[in-house]
């Protein structure tokens, strides 16, 4: 049966080990078999350039060569987490990088991915930190910084955006509904797959007077999440921990 996944939200981190380890074998059982992997975002917790020689950058990156290398096309699009994933990890990891917003035929079905940060635009204090940080500009101001430089400052945004959250309604951290109709309308979809929130759900909707689909893929921090569609449709599945 022809299968494609998707995920986002891994925010793989040296302090999860076992998630990391639960994401490769994923990538040997699930995805090795399927007709295409999709990571949405996320991947990373953070991630300061693809220049930094870190051991699970480059663990990851070979997992992913090795599936990619096996049939398997792995495309991946930048998170709010990790948007300074660039054309050399693309190139070491043998994944294709995405645009966000991007628009794939998935078995006869117009689907739009994102990464869904884009779509939270109720968070007014976010939507202009994400205008800075996907500025190119700054990005290449801050790619010129060293790399312990960097890492200092991941760390900073890392912390101030904790504490911004910790203060912020539900509500406002989630989709907002007229953003998604637009998105979707916009972009000639029914059909919208995108993570961020860590909302897992598949949720029946009407876009320009017609049935529409939004699935919410999962986060990886207490078990795996993975949305998989086939010809007759689309299922989210957890993935577990082993017991440790
Ligand atoms: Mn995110």
């Amino acid at each position: 049966m022809p299968v494609t996944r998707f995920i986002s939200d891994l925010h793989l981190d040296p302090e999860r080990p076992a998630l990391t380890g639960l994401f490769l074998e994923f990538l040997d059982e699930q995805a090795a078999n399927a007709d295409a992997l999709y990571i949405l975002g996320d991947l990373f917790e953070a991630w300061i350039g693809d220049d930094d020689d870190a051991p699970l950058g480059s663990a990851v990156s070979g997992a992913i060569r090795q599936c990619a290398a096996g049939g398997t096309p792995v495309y991946l699009m930048r998170g709010n987490r990790d948007f300074l994933l660039g054309e050399t990890f693309a190139r070491q990891s043998g994944c294709i990088l995405l645009d966000d917003p991007a628009v794939i035929d998935l078995y006869g079905t117009r689907t739009l991915l994102m990464h869904g940060d884009s779509l939270c635009t109720d968070d007014d204090a976010y939507m202009q930190f994400r205008a800075q940080v996907r500025n190119p500009e700054w990005q290449a101001a801050l790619l010129e910084r060293p790399l312990e430089e960097r890492r200092v400052l991941a760390n900073e945004m890392r912390a101030a955006s904790r504490q911004e959250n910790s203060g912020k309604a539900e509500v406002i951290m989630d989709v907002n509904g007229l953003a998604v109709t637009e998105a979707m309308k916009g972009n000639s979809a029914l059909r919208l797959i995108h993570g961020h929130t860590h909302r897992p759900a598949i949720h029946n909707l009407q876009v320009a007077g017609r049935p529409a689909q939004r699935m919410v893929l999962g986060d990886w921090y207490e078990q795996g999440s993975v949305l998989e569609c086939t010809p007759q449709g689309c299922t989210l599945r957890v993935l577990a921990l082993p017991a440790s």
